[in-house]
């Protein structure tokens, strides 16, 4: 494997680590896909876990999305039924009413509630930053990573990569999984799928890592872009922005964008005292393909033989690609 810069530098390298479904309306493969991924995370990072001595801070934490308008129960019906219908039995969405939801969460203040929540036991979280770290263990015990080697060309007609230095390394199988970075290397490759269109674009999103004493029992609370994420060791994540990548430097943290942090505060305001210990800022790849549009890309790249690419999906790259990266 080789890595540009080092391990974790890219998007999957944050702290948010949110792990949820798409509504269940419109159920499509991609949908279909991102619920298995999500259904055997459990089981796929236990056995990392074990294979590695190293743990990742997941808990199947579930999620609450308060709802804002009466309208929205109706459609929280019928999301419901599609739980019922496409989630196998395994796990549960409701609607939980306005005077119940201190069953679910002490953080959720009831007024940013007024017509109750839709709740789901199927959304989990992880330490984005162990996970990468337990998998990079997992691929050093059966492979090799090189940190700070930059492929500038793909050549799979010859079966090789250009590096930045000018070498060549051959590979039996090329496969790109170097998120919004991918575009310009696949491009040439691409031509047929989209008619020479780029493939994709760079969404910048920054989030902020909050300290705060609690006892890892509370969901995660999402409206509106967003998020509150509780992790354990007294952290809680909360993003995000998103943004169209300008090409300035993908980790540069803007102080003066930080609406969701006070949007997040009116869905918890317990946490308005806690310290921001953490600011974090990268680029998510958002593909942009012919007929699949921003869903994750996983296969190979028609019509060149040993290429093949692995792209997160924007936003939930983190729950699709660690299953598949892992399992593959
Ligand atoms: C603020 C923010 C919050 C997010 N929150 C969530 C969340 O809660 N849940 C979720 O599921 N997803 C979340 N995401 C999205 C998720 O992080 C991404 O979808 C996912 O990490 C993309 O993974 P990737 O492997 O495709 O790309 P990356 O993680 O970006 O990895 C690409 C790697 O390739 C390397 N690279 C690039 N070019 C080259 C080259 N030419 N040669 C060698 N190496 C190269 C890079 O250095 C990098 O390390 C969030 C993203 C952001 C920015």
């Amino acid at each position: 494997m080789l890595e540009k810069r080092s391990v974790g530098a890219g998007a999957s390298g944050g702290f948010v680590g949110a792990l949820m479904p798409h509504h269940t309306e419109r159920w499509n493969a991609k949908k279909q896909m991102q619920f298995e991924a999500l259904a055997e995370l459990s089981d796929v990072i236990g056995e990392l876990e074990a294979d590695t001595g190293m743990t990742c801070g997941y808990r199947r934490c579930g999620r609450l999305v308060p709802l804002l308008h009466e309208q929205t129960r109706e459609i929280v019906s019928r999301r419901i039924e599609g739980a019922r219908e496409f989630w196998g039995g395994q796990f549960t969405m409701e609607l939980v009413e306005p005077g119940d939801l201190a069953r679910v969460s002490r953080w959720l203040d009831p007024a940013a509630a007024p017509h109750g929540a839709q709740w789901d036991d199927l959304s989990a979280r992880v330490n984005p930053r162990r996970y990468v770290e337990a998998l990079a263990c997992h691929v050093r015990a059966h492979g090799e990573i090189r940190e700070g080697v930059e492929v500038v060309r793909l050549e799979p007609e010859n079966r090789s990569v250009v590096l930045a230095d000018g070498r060549r390394l051959s590979a039996g199988e090329i496969c790109v999984a170097a998120g919004f970075e991918a575009y310009p290397l696949l491009q040439p490759f691409m031509d047929a799928m989209n008619d020479g269109k780029v493939i994709g674009r760079g969404v910048k999103g920054q989030a902020v890592l909050l300290s705060h004493q609690h006892d890892d029992s509370e969901p995660i609370l999402y409206e509106s872009g967003a998020y509150v994420v509780p992790h354990e060791g007294n952290f809680v994540a909360v993003g995000s922005t998103s943004h169209d990548h300008d090409g300035g430097a993908p980790d540069a943290f803007d102080p003066g964008d930080m609406g969701f942090y006070h949007k997040a505060l009116t869905l918890a305001p317990c946490l308005a005292p806690a310290q921001i210990t953490g600011r974090w800022a990268n680029v998510r790849p958002r593909n942009m393909l012919k007929g699949t549009g921003s869903e994750p890309y996983f296969g190979a790249v028609p019509g060149h033989d040993g290429l093949s690419a692995r792209i997160g999906g924007f936003k939930i790259g983190v729950g699709v690609g660690g299953s598949v990266k892992f399992c593959s």
